[in-house]
């Protein structure tokens, strides 16, 4: 049998691939056998690694790539990476560390969840990512609440998404509930970002015992973080969420800077 049938056979398809030109780069360095077959398993392990990252990203459904290492902290003083290293090791998940990220849009909240939850693949976890609205619709209209639970039930990270940015009707906490309970239970953590102070959860959701249940199981062991400051998306625009818009008559601009900051208000507002 060829070498590349075992090879194969084995599930060493990496190692299939790679020897052939390895040969030469060993006799070359003059590598004894046993650092020849260490470089060949190591090629084997690499490859397996990335595969299993490659195909839990996918699995996550992240609605963009981001990673801690292209986050920013020079723009967003508030926050230190210090303040986030207990989430980006496998703590995160051996000390069910959840986390609520409340702030304004664009303040790098979602950008900040996803990055923890890619650190988590790459520390050997399975996350999953979802939007509040998703999460609820998804689950007020499944027929098997069980099984239809499970995809954000099993990973052991779950991001939560913009948690307060619909009102959500009746029946949204309790299925959101449903979600938080039972990872809670198996000690699961949940990363949610939110535009809402948690005293208005009760609002959103229509339901001020549940939304009180729901972030007193979220942070048991877990942490509240506050973003504040300007938009990241707003980067270099001279625009104020706070001053009047045009189209509010008598609250027509008193200076000149007022009026450059007008032109940008539609299209950035509809970004949102
Ligand atoms: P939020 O969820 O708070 O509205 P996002 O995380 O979606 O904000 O950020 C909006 C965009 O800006 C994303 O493309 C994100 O990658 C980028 N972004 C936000 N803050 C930063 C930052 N401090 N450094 C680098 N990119 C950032
Ligand atoms: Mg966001």
């Amino acid at each position: 049998m060829s070498l590349e049938i075992l090879l194969k056979r084995l599930g060493l398809s990496t190692i299939a691939c790679v020897y052939a030109d390895l040969i030469p780069v060993a006799e070359r360095e003059q590598w004894s056998y046993a650092q020849f077959l260490e470089r060949l398993l190591c090629e084997e392990v690499a490859h397996r690694a990335e595969s299993r990252i490659a195909s839990q990203v996918a699995r996550a459904k992240f609605p963009f790539h981001a990673t801690i290492e292209t986050f920013d902290f020079t723009f967003r003083s508030d926050l230190k990476r210090q303040m986030l290293g207990r989430f980006l090791g496998p703590e995160l998940v051996s000390d069910h560390r959840s986390l609520i990220l409340e702030g304004p849009p664009g303040t790098g909240k979602t950008h900040l969840c996803i990055s923890i939850a890619y650190k988590s693949i790459q520390n050997g976890f399975a996350a999953r990512f979802t939007t509040a609205a998703a999460l609820i619709n998804e689950l007020r209209v499944a027929h098997n609440l069980n099984a239809a639970l499970k995809p954000y039930v099993q990973p052991h990270v779950l991001v939560i998404d913009e948690m307060g940015y619909l009102g959500y009707g009746p029946g949204a906490a309790d299925v959101l509930f449903q979600v938080v309970d039972q990872r809670y239970q198996q000690g699961k953590p949940i990363l949610f970002t939110t535009n809402k102070p948690l005293r208005l959860w009760g609002r959103v959701l229509y339901d001020e015992e549940l939304a009180r249940a729901i972030i007193d199981r979220t942070l048991h062991h877990g942490e509240y973080l506050k973003l504040s400051g300007s938009s990241y998306r707003l980067k270099g625009q001279k625009f104020d969420f706070d001053r009047p818009c045009p189209n509010e008559g008598a609250l027509l601009s008193e200076n000149t800077e007022n009026q450059k900051t007008e032109l940008t208000t539609p299209s950035t507002l509809g970004n949102q």
